[in-house]
């Protein structure tokens, strides 16, 4: 019997290592997939950014030979929320690729506290910016680990404040497991809703002067809607926040709403401006009301 026991014992080891191995590598994966294909400049300024305030000045960019962006221009001063609204391709993702750094703009320039994003280093760049994407990756992990994941060397007590404001802790206490559950693919599947409060929380734990919320296209139930909504605004309160908007019931609140239309910033004012104004805001908030 022990000498069956043995080899079983070992096969059970090497597996684990294995299936240890294969989530490192997707979370390798997901960093590289994230990498942007700039290089640090030399002499790139490494002192972390503290205040979040974000200006695009004049900036045009474009692909290929196709203009994409063509002078756009905004700023976010440090607390603020702007929303960036418009059509499918008017260029939402673009601006928010930018700000990231995956691409050089062609003309003019995006700052961060007033200092030209090309002269940051990577890691500075991404120590200040936290982003919600439309669809988080989850690792083969327990939820608490991959709510971790947003600050490794964060303590329970500040995980627990992040579940807390991000609305995860009534969903997790329904949880056999709670937030020892395994989630991921092979785990417990999430629906889109819950795994953008996980990135909500990660995102907290990350203490990033800047948020970033690329708002899912896809809908989600109402109850899900509100407490992300809800999760937000408190997360706001603390961050300079960009959102991009598919649903204009989320930019009502904001400072300043940019639409974008053909790479064009074409109207900016806060949701009542926008309203009064009766143009592409107007036109656009009556059919979702429809
Ligand atoms: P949506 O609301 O559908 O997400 P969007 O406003 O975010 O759209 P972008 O994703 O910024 O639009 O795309 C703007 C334009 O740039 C589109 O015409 C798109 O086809 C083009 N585009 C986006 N990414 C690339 C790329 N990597 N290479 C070439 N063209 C691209």
């Amino acid at each position: 019997m022990m000498q069956l026991f043995i080899p079983l014992n070992f096969l059970g080891f090497v597996y684990r290592e294995i299936r240890g191995a294969f989530a490192n590598i997707e979370r390798m994966f997901t960093l590289l997939d994230k990498q942007p294909l700039i290089e640090n400049s030399p002499n790139a300024t490494t002192a972390p950014l503290t205040l979040g305030k974000v200006s695009f000045e004049q900036v045009c960019f474009s692909y290929d030979s196709r203009g994409i962006l063509d002078d756009v221009s905004f700023t976010i001063e440090p607390g603020q929320k702007v929303a960036i609204v418009g059509d499918s391709g008017a260029g939402k993702s673009t601006i928010v690729k930018l700000l990231f750094r995956f691409y050089d703009v062609v003309s003019g320039a995006i700052r961060i506290d007033g200092q030209d994003i090309r002269q940051l280093s990577q890691d500075t760049l991404r120590q200040a910016i936290a982003i919600v994407p439309q669809d988080t990756v989850l690792f083969n992990d327990t939820l608490v680990e991959n709510i971790r994941y947003g600050r490794p060397s964060a303590t329970d007590a500040e995980i627990d404040a992040a579940i807390n404001m991000a609305h995860l802790g009534e969903f997790i206490q329904s949880l056999p497991e709670g937030r020892d559950t395994r989630v991921g693919e092979r785990g417990l599947k999430l629906s889109g809703g819950e795994k953008q409060r996980v990135a909500i929380a990660r995102a907290i734990l990350k203490r990033s002067p800047i948020l970033v919320f690329d708002e899912a296209t896809s809908s989600l139930d109402s109850h899900s809607e509100q407490a992300i909504l809800t999760a937000l605004k408190e997360v706001a309160k603390d961050h300079t926040s960009l959102v991009i908007a598919h649903r204009l019931s989320t930019v009502i609140d904001a400072d300043q709403i940019l639409v974008l239309s053909k790479g064009r910033v074409v109207e900016v004012g806060t949701h009542y401006d926008l309203l009064k104004k009766a143009g592409l805001y107007a036109k656009l908030w009556r059919i979702q009301q429809e």
